[in-house]
């Protein structure tokens, strides 16, 4: 595998984008929007730079890496990869239309992947015509320095087209998982109830905000709920826990909360939108 291609520059496709290319794979980007495009080239030249200021990337290996990137809003050219891993938004329709294109676009050899993190994998491979070299890479946020990648097969994944992606993952110096098929697959499945009982707290007036993360963080998490909701955007977490209760048959646990609704309608969606359960704009 030398050519990987990446759907979606946003807070995912980026940081995917970047843990390829200083894996030395040379990576086509592309994305919708010309600006975010834009945006990604920025934040990622930046987030290498102090990645070998900090002394964890070599100078050369930087300067391969930002050499390796192209950016694209042409979907043709990003379909001739070995790899394409899409990360665009979590909507079933919008993935399975970019997956019928991808697979008339790709050449035959292409494994296509989905960054997914909740949604079916079968139900995004029965838009192809290859679900033998279909599969789920979930990463996890932010992409280029988290170490676990769920690694979902579907029905017709073919072993090949498992060993390949393993061996991506391992490339990237990164810890493959072999999940199931099921909604949410591992983590996200888990952290269900971290979100959802913070939210309920929330919305009873038990404690507010700071003090719930603060209360997770002392029983030892790295960060509290409203802090990782902030991270992966308040609009992401939401279509993550309506597709979840969607795909359990509305099973009362994985219910969303009006809270997530309203943030998203507020236009408050996180870090990435400078305000979310807390204000960035200082950050900014
Ligand atoms: P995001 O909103 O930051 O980025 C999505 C990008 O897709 C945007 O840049 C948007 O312009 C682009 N886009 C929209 N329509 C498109 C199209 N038709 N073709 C190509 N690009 C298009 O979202 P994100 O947080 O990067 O999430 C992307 C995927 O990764 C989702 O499936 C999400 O569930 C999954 N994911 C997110 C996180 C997280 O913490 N944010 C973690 C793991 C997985």
């Amino acid at each position: 595998m030398n050519t990987v291609s990446v759907i979606g520059a946003g807070t995912m496709g980026g940081g995917i984008a970047q843990a390829a290319a200083l894996a030395g794979y040379q990576v086509t980007v592309y994305d919708v929007n010309g600006e975010i495009l834009d945006q990604a080239r920025e934040r990622i030249v930046v987030s290498i730079e102090k990645g070998v200021s900090l002394g964890k990337t070599a100078g050369e290996v930087a300067e391969k890496a930002r050499g390796s990137l192209r950016f694209t809003s042409t979907l043709a050219e990003t379909a001739a990869a070995d790899l394409v891993v899409e990360a665009a938004p979590e909507s079933l329709v919008l993935k399975r239309e970019i997956f019928t294109t991808l697979d008339t676009a790709a050449p035959p050899h292409t494994i296509l992947a989905s960054n997914t993190s909740s949604l079916s994998i079968n139900a995004l491979a029965g838009a192809t015509k290859r679900p033998d070299r279909f599969l789920g890479l979930h990463f996890f946020n932010p992409a280029h320095l988290m170490k676990l990648v769920e690694v979902i097969a579907g029905d017709d994944t073919s072993p090949e087209t498992l060993a390949a992606a393993n061996a991506f993952v391992a490339s990237l110096g990164k810890t493959a998982v072999p999940c199931q098929d099921t909604p949410a697959f591992i983590v996200n499945r888990v952290a269900r109830p971290f979100y959802g009982e913070a939210l309920r707290l929330l919305g009873e007036g038990v404690a507010d905000v700071d003090t719930i993360d603060r209360l997770l963080k002392s029983a030892g998490f790295r960060m509290g709920p409203f802090e990782l909701i902030d991270l992966i955007g308040c609009d992401v977490n939401l279509a993550v826990a309506e597709s979840v209760y969607a795909a359990y048959f509305q099973d009362p646990r994985y219910r969303p909360h009006p809270i997530q609704r309203r943030m998203v309608e507020s236009g408050r969606l996180g870090r990435k939108s400078g305000r979310g359960f807390y204000n960035y704009a200082d950050e900014k």
